[in-house]
């Protein structure tokens, strides 16, 4: 018989892909209200960096492991969190069979420790479940528009798949299963170079460079900002009874990316005129999460405007880029104002 060993009344939570930028802040979220948490993850897209302060937290505990190949785990579980997969189109697409096995397989093994133990399971789907969405805003009922051969089919349809197989366990009443589809979000911990929008533009109008926009930039996404996001996780996993649902996490604000370039440039001054690149294959023109549903069912709705939210994440970039005098070592990082913000509880 395996021995429980959460600190006090906490529990004991798995946070797949626990270094990554969300699951390092979901990290600290469960540690701070007392839970033992133990993080498993590969780094193939994530960083120790994220995760390095909690390593002397009697509460934590780090296996580095792909979830494809994580079979078993020698304590009892009560809460699995599943966000473990790259989440930027270019790191997803770099291994697109990994991308979709980490979604399938990687679940699937995840799913069976939560069974063994009885524990409750949240998976980290997305909003490109939706593909190029027909419905806007977009609501949970919404089926989407995939293109189930294309470049980011290995994102949107291995999370498709995932969230069929986790609503098969629950049906069947072997797991009880949350899935909440997450929106854009952004703030500290994101990577530089991860080619997402937030980081790219961020990171270059620091260092000078031109913003590079993607088509004609009067694309939309909705962010949300990190915070936030962590809370409404936490009360989805948290929310008696099961939904049995997915659930919308996401800031229903909506900008186009010229737009949110003009915020970037407010914040973070540059000379350098925008770079308009080629619009990748499949890139959704719009996207806003109808989150009604995350209103009633957890009483979730996100508090951190764009605008707040960019200056944060701007000050933490500042901050690891340095000042043109390369890169500071982790230590100056964390000694900073912009790493005790993010790390508020
Ligand atoms: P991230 O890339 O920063 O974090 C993902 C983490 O998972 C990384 O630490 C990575 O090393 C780890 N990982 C990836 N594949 C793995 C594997 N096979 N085995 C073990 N570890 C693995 O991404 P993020 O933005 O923090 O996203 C976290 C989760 O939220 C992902 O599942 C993503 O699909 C989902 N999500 C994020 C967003 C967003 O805008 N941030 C939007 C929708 C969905
Ligand atoms: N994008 C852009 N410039 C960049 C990176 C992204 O214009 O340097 C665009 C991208 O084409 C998309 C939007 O910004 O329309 C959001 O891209 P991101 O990769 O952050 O996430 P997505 O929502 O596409 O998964």
């Amino acid at each position: 018989m395996l021995q429980r060993t959460g600190t006090g009344n906490g529990k004991t939570v798995l946070v797949a892909g626990g270094a990554g930028f969300v699951g390092s802040h979901l990290c600290d979220a469960l540690l701070a209200r007392g839970d033992r948490v133990i993080c498993v993850d590969s780094y193939i897209t994530g960083s120790k960096d994220n995760i390095r302060p909690l390593m002397n937290h009697p509460g934590f505990r780090l296996i580095e492991k792909d979830i494809c190949e994580f079979h078993e785990i020698d304590e009892p579980l009560d809460q699995i969190y599943n966000l473990a997969c790259a989440a930027s189109p270019p790191q997803y697409q770099a291994d697109p069979v990994h991308t979709m096995m980490t979604c399938v397989a990687g679940t699937g093994n995840l799913l069976a420790l939560a069974e063994r133990d009885g524990a409750s399971f949240l998976q980290a789907s997305t909003s490109e479940v939706y593909g190029d969405p027909v419905e806007h805003p977009q609501r949970e009922d919404y089926r989407g528009n995939v293109n189930c051969i294309g470049p980011r089919a290995c994102y949107d349809e291995g999370k498709r798949a995932a969230e069929a197989l986790c609503f098969d366990m629950l049906r069947a009443e072997r797991v009880d299963v949350r899935v909440a589809r997450i929106f854009n979000t952004y703030g500290p911990r994101m990577q530089p170079n991860d080619g997402r929008i937030i980081s790219n533009l961020l990171v270059q109008a620091i260092s000078g460079k031109p913003l590079t926009i993607y088509g004609t930039g009067e694309q939309t996404r909705s962010f949300c900002y990190v915070s936030d996001l962590v809370t409404g996780l936490m009360a989805l996993m948290d929310v008696d009874p099961n939904p049995g649902m997915p659930v919308n996490l996401g800031n229903p604000g909506e900008f186009t990316i010229n737009e949110l370039a003009e915020m970037v440039m407010a914040i973070a001054p540059t000379m350098a005129k925008p770079a308009y690149k080629p619009l990748p294959a499949d890139d959704p023109q719009r996207r806003r999460p109808d989150i009604l549903r995350a209103k009633e069912l957890l009483g979730w709705e996100p508090k951190v405007p764009l605008s707040e939210g960019l200056r944060h994440t701007a000050d933490w970039f500042t901050v690891v880029l340095g000042t043109g005098a390369g890169k500071p070592s982790w230590q100056a990082v964390r000694q900073s104002s912009a790493y005790e913000m993010d790390v508020r509880a």
